[in-house]
């Protein structure tokens, strides 16, 4: 794996090297100048961020040169595939910001096709049911420097052939006994090229077709074949097919002709520090339990993010800034987290939240007395507005703003210290009271009734602000604090080690009791984005009732990693 990159891509002429393929193409009046990709994810399990990569490139490659993207579910192994991921992928594509309107078609709708495709390529002496096991047609195989050996079966009769290639698919067979392959060339240099498979035997059901088939396509002989009967032009995909490319082709060629021909163009995997991107690696993080689903806030899912609290525009400015090359690359999830801040820091309204809560009493404020301050809802948006927030007597703060003995620099609250609280007075502590453990219970402080925003005092500096909230009107919430799932930095890349030994322990902390203004309880949507002052950047959690309001922790302010690694 090469380095982690932290580099932004720099493009030239604006255009990356997949849109300047696709604008000559375009250009020369390729496919009678028509644009047409496809997004094709196997309904195996959920969406991640690296599909997100490729979803901005073929449905953004249509969207800037005027053409069509399809949805295609690669729907070919029924024994993995399910109509709950069918519809999860639906849903994340629609969330990143990107529509297929009626293009909406799954490789199961060609098998009728890609079954006439391969009875008519066995009468044509190109393809042959061979009856050996797995393991046997592995051993054949060769090396990359050791031709294969040609299957004893190889130079079957036609008449035979589709005979057992129709009884494959009438279900007299077991799985695993008979597959259908293509005759191409056991000495091949393009290990695909020897004699690849072209159907397998398969007898669990489909969640589209049911039992009309017992043989299936695999992706080499489905995948390209599909893009033609679609009227795919450019079929962008991932550099690990690059070796697959002539396969695609040769099949392709049964088909195609000089008018119109879908060509494979490869692009760079996205890859992320402290995940895993492998769908095996997260479907047995789910079964195992050992996250809360598929769309955990911890997972590398979309559905994960968008939990978490990350929006579409974030993971876009992402996968704009690590751009697309034809280098294999780990990238930084730092430079992830960067843009999910810069994009939060424009559209998070500004609330308060204690996580960890401090009574303090304002001794010179009179009982029952209360105030109503006006809050700013965002800083960096004037149109965002303000919205209200009560302040009384007894208030709470964050339990580390304040410290009885605390060392030089300390800026927070302290004896005979003053700070501002945000929005508010400026309050001077003027001592505390501890429990016989030594526990402070409560602060005691004097506020300044001069210093209030618009009162002549109020321009008077203090060196700290301090969140807070009205103890008499804050509702209690919970806090789901999430951090990076995996504590190593390349989990794929330790291969003596269970990956599962490697998740980070700390990637969880609930904190209950948490005191929130009464905007916020009243105002949290699921979806919605709020700053806790001082503290990060929050969403509510679709588990959240009335009764039980649960904040998702998208990410606190600054890069604490980053901090610890330059220690
Ligand atoms: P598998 O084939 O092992 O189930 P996959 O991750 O390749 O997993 P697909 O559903 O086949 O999943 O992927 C759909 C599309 O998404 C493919 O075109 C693939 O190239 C692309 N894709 C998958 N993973 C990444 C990634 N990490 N970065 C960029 N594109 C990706
Ligand atoms: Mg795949």
């Amino acid at each position: 794996m090469a380095e982690i990159s932290e580099e932004i891509n720099e493009e030239k002429g604006g255009l990356n090297f997949v849109e300047q393929i696709v604008h000559d193409d375009l250009e020369a009046g390729k496919n009678g100048g028509r644009l047409n990709t496809r997004f094709p994810p196997e309904p195996n399990g959920y969406l991640h961020i690296g599909h997100a990569k490729a979803i901005c490139m073929d449905f953004g490659i249509a969207e800037k040169f005027g053409g069509t993207c399809n949805l295609r579910f690669d729907d070919t192994n029924p024994t993995k595939e399910d109509v709950e991921y069918v519809d999860s992928i639906r849903e994340d594509i629609h969330w990143l910001g990107f529509d297929w309107g009626d293009r909406e078609y799954y490789a199961s709708d060609y098998f009728p096709q890609l079954y006439d495709l391969a009875v008519r390529m066995i009468k044509e002496g190109k393809a042959y049911v061979d009856h050996q096991t797995s393991e046997q047609i592995a051993e054949q195989k060769g090396t990359p420097t050791q031709p294969g050996v040609n299957s004893p079966y190889r130079d079957r009769p036609v008449e035979e052939n589709l005979d057992l290639f129709t009884r494959m698919n009438a279900g007299e067979f077991d799985e695993g006994t008979y597959v259908l392959r293509a005759k191409i060339d056991m000495a091949s240099p393009n290990m695909h090229f020897r004699d690849p498979i072209m159907y397998r035997i398969i007898k669990y059901p489909h969640h589209r077709t049911g039992t009309t088939w017992k043989v299936y396509p695999m992706y080499d002989f489905a995948h390209g074949q599909s893009d033609y009967f679609e009227g795919v032009t450019h079929s962008i995909c991932t550099l690990e097919f690059v070796p697959h490319r002539p396969l695609y082709e040769y099949f392709v060629k049964e088909l195609a002709d000089e008018s119109y021909c879908p060509r494979q163009i490869e692009f760079n995997r996205l890859n992320l520090t402290y995940t895993v991107m492998s769908k095996r690696k997260l479907l047995q993080l789910v079964k195992e339990g050992l996250v809360a689903g598929w769309d955990d806030p911890r997972m590398p899912t979309i559905s994960g993010m968008r939990r978490r609290g990350f929006t579409p525009a974030s993971i876009k400015n992402f996968i704009n800034m690590i751009g697309y090359t034809k280098v294999e690359a780990l990238n930084s999830i730092s430079l992830l987290e960067h843009a999910v801040r810069e994009d939060l820091n424009k559209v998070a309204t500004r609330v308060m939240a204690v996580i960890n809560p401090v009574k303090v009493i304002i001794t010179n404020y009179p009982e029952g007395q209360e105030e109503i301050l006006e809050m700013e809802n965002n800083p960096e948006d004037p149109a965002a507005g303000t919205h209200k927030m009560t302040f009384s007597r007894e208030i709470y703060i964050e339990r580390d703003d304040f410290m009885e003995n605390p060392p030089k620099k300390f800026f927070r609250l302290a004896p005979d210290g003053e700070v501002r609280l945000k929005g508010g007075y400026i309050i001077k502590c003027t001592g505390c009271k501890k429990d016989a453990d030594g526990n402070i219970e409560e602060i005691y402080c004097t506020y300044d009734p001069d210093t209030r925003s618009g009162l002549p005092g109020s321009m008077r500096k203090v060196k700290g602000t301090l969140h807070w909230v009205s103890a008499a009107h804050a509702t209690d919430a919970t806090a789901r604090l999430y951090d990076r799932l995996f504590s190593v930095e390349n989990p794929a890349e330790e291969k003596d080690k269970d990956f599962r030994e490697m998740l980070n322990p700390e990637s969880l902390k609930v904190v209950t009791g948490i005191k929130i203004e009464p905007f916020l309880a009243e105002n949290a949507k699921v979806g919605g984005h709020f700053q806790f002052q001082r503290i990060g950047y929050f969403t509510l959690d679709p588990d959240s009732t009335q009764d039980n309001i649960i904040f998702n922790r998208t990410m606190q302010l600054k890069d604490t990693w980053e901090k610890l690694q330059k220690k």
